[in-house]
């Protein structure tokens, strides 16, 4: 199986090649085609599995395929959450490598520090945004970050979120976020809390256990 095999378009096979990846793991394999054809997942997968290539691919590849007719400012079109600054900083580092032969705009937010230049980039205009909950609420809350236009939402690591005491953060975003569009959840386990909170931000997923 090769990411040709999985429909992966010439600028990301490009960036693959560059990256020196030979073929899809596991849940690159059973994600990718799923993401592609616009489905939701429940997956259960742990980092070190090749987990954030499994959604940052299709969903750089719909976004690039939808070929923005935006002039000027472009909107957050994928909302990325994490529980962790370093994860949040590892998946935006992914998503830069994966998107360089593409147009689209990324950038990541996380607390911990001021807040003035992850605004600046907010206001450059962004496709794919990647956040911790926190600083994603206060800066929803501030006006500087519009959720009208996301197409696609990724929660991360669910069980970590949980574990950290995001819970109720989880709850205020989901209420802000568009309901029609494709959501993507991932956790290392599945308690009986994360299926629930999977079946409050899921509809009809696709399971995909690697
Ligand atoms: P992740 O589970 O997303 O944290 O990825 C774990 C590591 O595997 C990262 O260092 C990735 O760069 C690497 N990786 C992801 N997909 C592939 C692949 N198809 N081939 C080789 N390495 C990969």
């Amino acid at each position: 199986m090769t990411f040709e095999d999985l429909k992966i378009i010439p600028p990301l096979l490009k960036a693959l090649e560059e990256k020196n990846y030979k073929e899809p793991t596991a849940i690159q394999q059973k994600a990718i085609p799923v993401v592609l054809n616009q489905r939701d997942i429940l997956g259960s997968a742990q980092t070190g599995t090749g987990k954030t290539a499994a959604f940052a691919l299709p969903i750089i590849q719909l976004l690039h395929n939808s070929g923005s007719k935006e002039k000027g400012r472009v909107s957050i079109k994928s909302l990325i959450v994490t529980p962790t600054r370093e994860l949040a900083i590892q998946i935006d580092e992914n998503i830069a490598f994966y998107a360089k032969h593409t147009k689209l705009k990324h950038a990541v937010i996380f607390g911990g520090v001021k807040q003035g230049s992850q605004v600046n980039e907010l206001n450059r205009g962004v496709d794919i945004l990647v956040a911790t909950p926190g600083r994603l609420l206060d800066l929803i809350y501030q006006g500087y970050i519009k959720l009208d236009q996301i197409k696609i939402f990724v929660l991360d690591e669910a069980d970590r979120m949980l574990d950290m005491g995001f819970i109720n953060d989880i709850k205020k975003l989901l209420k802000l976020l568009p309901t029609r569009r494709q959501s993507l959840f991932f956790s290392a386990t599945m308690p009986d809390s994360i299926v629930e909170l999977s079946s409050k931000i899921l509809t009809d997923p696709v399971k995909i256990e690697v």
